[in-house]
């Protein structure tokens, strides 16, 4: 890939960046569709981001992505935010419309995207969410507004994502067909009562993530049924506790390899108008 006087730049912003994939994937992606772009990622720090979002609107970028901690806080610098992006309270997605910076969150969309990689149809039946920070947050709203008929938000009622918990429910049953309440992570009798009656279990904590692999963010596994999908968002390990205790009872699973896949393939549609080509990039890097 050649570097002209013409390239388009698309970029990570947030702290740390350095660990991303996501320059290999949209940097495969550009070369495969022959399109003169290169994905960077900048370590941005707190003070900086006014500074930054200024910079990358001044030298007329493709667009860039935004992670930790700065997804909530870069809605304030931007001209227009997606409604999707607008509920989930968070933006990790800029595309740049002839100097317009313009908000998207992609991560709910990608995670519905790799469901359906397990085969998994959100509208078949209700769905209990463990945990109700970031990513949690992205894939209640667009489940919502995708068709789950009802959802189950499971967090620790004395953690610190419960009110926005509280926040996503109320959100969700004044602005989508879904009906959505909370349960108390900590009340395993309610826990399991709301599992039994689903189809679609997920993990969207960050309990079971390494390096403490052998914690799962349920007390209670005796509820897990041969009738449940049991999704963790989790990448590292690539099968956590919860999904290998949910494969011995039968569950169809899967991880959250293809969350990340998708999501940066919903962002390189938004920014270039061309699907991502998911199969060579699936093969080189997520396999
Ligand atoms: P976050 O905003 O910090 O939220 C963490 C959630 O986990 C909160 O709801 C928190 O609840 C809950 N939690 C933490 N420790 C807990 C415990 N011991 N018991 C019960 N609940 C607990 O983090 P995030 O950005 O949403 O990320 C969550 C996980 O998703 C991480 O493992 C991250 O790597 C992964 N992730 C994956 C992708 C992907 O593309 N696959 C994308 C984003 C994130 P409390 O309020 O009760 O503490």
């Amino acid at each position: 890939m050649e570097i002209t006087g013409h390239t388009r730049l698309a970029c990570l912003i947030g702290s740390p960046v350095a660990h991303s994939i996501s320059p290999m994937m949209h940097n495969e992606a550009f070369r495969l569709l022959d399109l003169d772009a290169v994905y960077l990622c900048f370590d941005t720090k707190d003070k900086d981001l006014g500074t930054m979002i200024r910079a990358l609107r001044d030298m007329n970028v493709l667009g860039f992505n935004v992670t930790m901690p700065d997804k909530e806080r870069v809605m304030e610098y931007l001209d227009e935010i997606s409604p999707a992006a607008q509920m989930i309270g968070a933006v990790n997605t800029v595309k740049n419309e002839n100097g317009r910076l313009i908000g998207y969150n992609t991560d709910g969309e990608g995670y519905l995207r790799s469901l359906e990689d397990v085969g998994y149809d959100v509208t078949s039946g209700d769905m209990c969410l463990l945990g109700a920070g970031g990513a949690a947050s992205s894939i209640a709203i667009q489940a919502a507004l995708s068709g789950v008929p009802v959802l189950h938000i499971l967090n620790r009622k004395n953690g610190r994502s419960y009110p926005n918990a509280m926040r996503l429910a109320d959100q969700i049953n004044a602005g989508t067909g879904c009906h959505a309440d909370v349960v108390d992570l900590n009340d395993a009798e309610a826990v399991c009562s709301c599992i039994k009656t689903s189809t679609l279990l997920t993990n969207a904590t960050s309990v079971g993530m390494a390096p403490h692999t052998d914690a799962v963010p349920l007390t209670d596994l005796s509820c897990l049924h041969p009738g449940l999908t049991v999704s963790d968002i989790i990448y590292n390990p690539r099968r956590t506790r919860l999904l290998i205790e949910a494969e011995k009872i039968g569950c169809r699973t899967g991880n959250g390899l293809y969350m990340l896949l998708y999501q940066g393939a919903a962002a390189f549609h938004i920014w270039t108008g061309q699907d991502m080509p998911i199969e060579p990039i699936r093969a080189k890097y997520f396999c």
